[in-house]
């Protein structure tokens, strides 16, 4: 059968030497090779770095863009807290669809083609950013894949009418349910409820935990114990775990094989554990970044996301999952190749494997989701934040960059307005 698109002369990240010819026809990779002979409409890549889409595993579209309605004075987690709960009982499904709009096209401009996106489900806000989200996932399905995560912010068991909404939302249709057991006073009892709705409504978890630098207490041990219990290994991720950022090496490695051991995946989520953690320190400040690439060395399924976009957790935020990478290998003092190859992968194909997304990656028979960069070599994109150029997803252009031009002054002088020709990454 006929290709519809060949997309030639491509670096694919993981493959190696050489450059290859991507064949693709009704949305999927239908073949790979160093020259496929096709009369297909095709685009030369020029050389450069075609990844599989980005895969941001923990945002939080509901509350993005909400700076103007809040304060930052102290900058703590509890400040964001409380900031975020009075603003969300004024929203309204248009106002969290319009503000999340705005987020979620940032973020495919940026080359992700799948997120996991959290909702505050509770009985100030209800349903309604729950609504308002699974009507964008709808409404930009042609350029993401969109997944639910519902999930109690301010409490399971201390916050009355809680439970009853998650309920309603996993019966509406959430794709799987988060817990924060930080905000209650029995953070076991809410790790157990969470269990007992996951395995209800068959969800995956994705818990935030262990927000603090206290490496006196953890609830790992609590999620590791049900993950086994219920036999949910790869099916629960936890976020943040900046509490082992301060834990001494040798406690370090023994929670990364328990972790591995039951199958649970870790998010870090660099921009917000760096704003709010340390903030009690007025000198030699922790920066509360778990240095999570270490805990993929015992196995573990290992991630780096977006977290917050302008809201008092976060007050930053462009969505590009490659920034995310530099910041986490600066923070981390990650330097070499191939410390800089892992990084990628922790915006790639690790939040794929946390997320269970099948068929991904750059293959035949995998959907066409594909994001071009302005670099040959994978060290080279995360250590100049390099930028995409354009994407496809399941095989139609899902956006488009324009290289920047230097104007020098030597050159002839070129009419402002005048069209330039198409670059090879255009069409
Ligand atoms: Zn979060």
């Amino acid at each position: 059968m006929a290709n519809d698109f060949i997309l030639r002369n491509a670096v694919i990240a993981g493959r190696g030497e050489g450059t290859f010819d991507i064949a693709i026809r009704d949305g999927m990779i239908r073949d790979i090779a160093p020259r496929i002979a096709s009369d297909a409409l095709s685009e030369d890549a020029g050389g450069r770095l075609v990844v599989p889409g980005f895969v941001d595993s923990h945002i939080h579209l509901d509350k993005s863009c909400i700076l103007d309605r809040c304060r930052i004075e102290q900058g703590t987690l509890q400040e964001a807290i409380s900031q975020v709960a009075a603003a969300k009982r004024d929203f309204t499904e248009d106002d969290v669809y319009a503000r999340a709009a705005r987020t979620l096209e940032k973020a495919i401009l940026q080359g992700t083609t799948a997120m996991r996106t959290h909702v505050e489900v509770d009985a100030r806000v209800g349903l309604t950013s729950f609504n308002a989200i699974r009507k964008l996932a709808a409404d930009y399905a042609w350029g993401i894949d969109l997944k639910l995560c519902v999930f109690p912010q301010e409490g399971l068991i201390n916050d009355p009418g809680t439970e009853e909404m998650l309920v309603n939302a996993c019966e509406a249709g959430a794709d799987l349910i988060g817990g924060c057991p930080y905000a209650d006073s029995d953070r076991s009892g809410h790790i157990d409820r969470i269990f007992k709705l996951a395995r209800r409504f068959d969800l995956d978890i994705d818990f935030h935990l262990d927000f603090d630098l206290d490496p006196s207490w953890t609830d790992m041990a609590d999620v590791c114990r049900q993950a086994d219990a219920h036999r949910y290994g790869g099916r629960v991720a936890i976020g943040h775990v900046t509490k082992l950022s301060a834990m001494p090496p040798r406690d370090f490695e023994d929670w990364g094989r328990r972790l591995a051991d039951a199958g649970i995946a870790v998010t870090v989520l660099p921009t917000t554990d760096l704003f709010l953690t340390g903030r009690d320190h007025d000198h030699n400040v922790p920066r509360g970044v778990t240095h999570v690439h270490r805990l993929a060395s015992h196995g573990v399924t290992c991630s780096l996301a977006t977290n917050n976009v302008l809201n008092p957790f976060t007050p930053f935020g462009d969505c590009s999952l490659i920034r995310i990478a530099n910041l986490y290998a600066n923070v981390a003092q990650l330097g070499d190749a191939s410390s800089l190859c892992s990084c990628l992968d922790m915006v790639t194909s690790g939040p794929a494997r946390l997320m269970n997304v099948e068929a991904y990656g750059i293959k035949a028979g995998h959907p066409a989701d594909l994001v071009v960069l302005d670099c040959r070599e994978e060290a080279a994109a995360v250590a100049e934040i390099v930028q995409p150029l354009f994407a496809l997803k399941r095989g139609r252009r899902s956006f488009t960059r324009a290289q920047p031009t230097l104007h020098r002054p030597h050159q002839p002088a070129a009419p402002q307005c005048q069209s330039r020709t198409s670059s090879p990454c255009e069409r």
